[in-house]
């Protein structure tokens, strides 16, 4: 069997048909052998590409882009201590995820800074052989029930061009405190919480080599082209419910299905889809041409956000909610009930453009990076 015939098997039987029960589910995903697939094999994990890791996502979120979402997330903190973690840390911390499959939240957003992440407020101050984190976390995925969290903080005693830090807290760790769930208008399969570290010390070790937010910036380049990629998997799902919908509609002259109108429609979802999975892949393959390379810790840090993987996200936020707003007009009235999901798709759908970078922020930063004259580029 194939990749993605291995991953639809498993959404089929444990997402679209099994019980909407996260642990349940959760398990059968590691005992499938795919959790965190993304980890080295000497670590316990199946060493899959970014490229091989669209097509996991694609398959998963055509189920269930919640618990697309919550497989993927992880990407960031483990592939971060990968490149920018000692030798030390990077045993534990991917051994334990190899090991149990267990989840690496991020905890970044706060609520007066998430786009703008300079604005940050939570501290880690050095002290002794530990860095002490304090400060109140807005959203984390997963961090209930996390072995590790990712954490961006100023760094208080930190030289002028090293301002932040990103630190591994253990989940466990004393100080932390995460919220009950909240509750969200999408993505259900995937709990977000609030994360408070209280003076929280860990070992000066789980401080990950080099600027905060740059180290940020990698490892997001891996979850935005993850994030993309569900919008392929939930538009391919919107075509389908359509398809199926509209050859039972009765029309006056026939059934839906057999409009030209229709074919119309579909016909843009195609395009819409084919042209967002080219996109993901391509961002994809660019981001392993620099994963491989021996030397890639210092070439990521030096490039920062890829281009590609922006695009990439940018355009299936925009191209994924066109999808979802044809799969709602085909289904008209019903498509604006719970008797059809059309209307949880669209809730999902809208997460693409809004988490890890709003779609107006993340234009900035293409225009400023990429698309301006170059003496006035960030
Ligand atoms: C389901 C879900 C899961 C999440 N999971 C996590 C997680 O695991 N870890 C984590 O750290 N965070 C997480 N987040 C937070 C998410 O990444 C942020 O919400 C996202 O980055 C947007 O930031 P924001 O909420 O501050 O809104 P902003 O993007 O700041 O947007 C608020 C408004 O301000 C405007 N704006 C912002 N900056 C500028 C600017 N420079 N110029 C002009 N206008 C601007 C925007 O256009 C928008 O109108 C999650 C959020 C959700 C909804």
């Amino acid at each position: 069997m194939d990749l993605r015939q291995e991953v639809r098997a498993f959404a089929r039987t444990h997402l679209l048909d099994g019980p909407p029960d996260l642990a349940s589910r959760t398990a059968a995903w590691h005992a499938a052998g795919l959790a965190n697939w993304w980890l080295p094999v000497e670590h316990g994990g199946r060493g899959l590409s970014l490229r091989e890791g669209v097509d996991v996502v694609d398959e998963l979120a055509y189920a269930d882009a919640g618990f697309a979402f919550s497989s993927l997330v992880g990407v960031i903190g483990s592939t971060l201590v990968d490149l920018y973690g000692d030798d030390r840390l990077r045993a534990e911390v991917l051994g334990d995820l190899g090991r149990d499959g267990g989840f690496f939240a991020t905890a970044v957003t706060e609520r007066d800074a998430g786009s703008e992440l300079d604005r940050l407020q939570t501290t880690a101050v050095p002290k002794g052989d530990t860095v002490v984190v304090t400060g109140e976390k807005l959203f984390s995925t997963n961090a209930d029930r996390a072995r590790y969290l990712l954490v961006v903080a100023r760094h208080e005693a930190g030289a002028a061009d090293q301002p932040h830090v990103a630190v591994v807290v253990p989940r466990d760790a004393d100080g932390v405190a995460v919220s009950e769930p909240w509750r969200t208008t999408g993505l259900t399969g995937s709990p977000v919480h609030r994360v408070a570290l209280a003076d929280c010390a860990v070992p000066t070790g789980h401080v990950l080599d080099g600027h905060g937010l740059r180290l940020l910036e990698v490892g997001l380049n891996a979850s935005r082209v993850l994030i993309a990629a569900t919008a392929v998997g939930m538009a391919r799902r919107i075509r389908d419910l359509c398809l199926d919908f509209a050859g039972r509609r009765r029309l006056r002259d026939g059934v839906l299905g057999k409009h030209p109108l229709f074919a119309d429609k579909m016909a843009q979802v195609e395009v819409e889809i084919e042209t967002m999975r080219s996109q993901c892949r391509a961002a994809a393959a660019d981001y392993d041409a620099v994963r491989d390379d021996p030397d890639a810790a210092r070439r990521f840090a030096r490039r920062g956000a890829l281009k590609s993987a922006l695009v990439a996200k940018v355009f299936c936020g925009q191209a994924g909610w066109r999808v979802a707003s044809t799969g709602s007009e085909v289904f008209g009235g019903l498509g604006y009930t719970d008797e059809v999901p059309i209307g949880a798709l669209m809730r999902d759908m809208r997460h693409v453009s809004l988490v890890e970078g709003g779609e107006d922020v993340l234009r900035d930063v293409v225009y400023r990076r990429f698309t301006a004259p170059p003496v006035r580029r960030a």
